[in-house]
């Protein structure tokens, strides 16, 4: 994907609800998932993946579910559960033992590599980090990713910060609302309307501190692993 097409989706997506980043690497999971309902369904070397690690990952399994096409599904799980059978009758489960890297987590991979990378560079655009500024914030694994990228490329520290600021200054009017949520559970206060931004804030935080793309192993350096 060329970079300014990157760039046009991170910025469709600063208009939208939720982590910038986690909407662009999951939409880009869900068309290759569509694409694969569509024709991968006859490429044998992709049922062939899909079979030997019994399926997908949990989360992928259920992003799968939510396109509820049946015939892929009997086609995936009939598979899966075929050799799932041989499995139980060998007494041998070290496909079920591994840690499920699936088919759609490499994709997830490679689609976060791509979005980070576009993130980070078009955050030195003025007129990008004015949109971001308005934007819903990155998540905090998102963040961390940013950050990273930044370090790696040495864009400098003012970048640094600048995204970093931005992020923080949005966590912490999520910060307030959640404290005023609390408040207002006081039977003193309870009378007191809550705002727009309180009404969602509960939701909007789960985004914060669980990204929604759900790598199956984060990359060394993340979160100190
Ligand atoms: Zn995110
Ligand atoms: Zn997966």
């Amino acid at each position: 994907m060329e970079q300014s097409r990157a760039y046009e989706i991170l910025t469709e997506n600063m208009q939208k609800e939720g982590c910038p980043l986690c909407r662009a690497v999951n939409d880009s999971v869900r068309q290759t998932m569509k694409s694969i309902l569509y024709e991968g369904m006859t490429d044998r070397q992709i049922r062939e993946r899909i079979r030997s690690q019994r399926g997908f990952c949990r989360h992928h399994g259920n992003m799968f579910l939510q396109e509820g096409d049946a015939l892929a599904h009997a086609i995936v799980y009939g598979d899966a559960l075929r050799a799932a059978l041989k499995d139980v009758v060998a007494d041998d489960f070290t496909a079920f033992e591994k840690p499920k890297v699936c088919y759609f987590c490499e994709h997830t991979q490679k689609a976060e590599d791509l979005y980070v990378n576009a993130m980070t560079l078009s955050c030195q655009n003025a007129e990008f980090l004015e949109a971001y500024r308005k934007s819903a914030p990155l998540c905090l694994h998102h963040l961390h990713s940013v950050h990273e990228c930044i370090k790696k490329k040495k864009l400098g520290e003012d970048l640094y910060t600048a995204v970093g600021q931005i992020t923080i200054d949005n966590y912490q009017v999520l910060l307030d609302e959640l404290d005023e949520i609390q408040r207002k559970n006081d039977y003193r206060f309870s009378h007191e309307a809550w705002t727009e931004g309180e009404k969602t804030a509960w939701k909007r935080v789960v985004g914060i501190i669980h990204d929604a793309v759900s790598l199956p192993q984060k990359k060394k350096g993340l979160f100190g692993k």
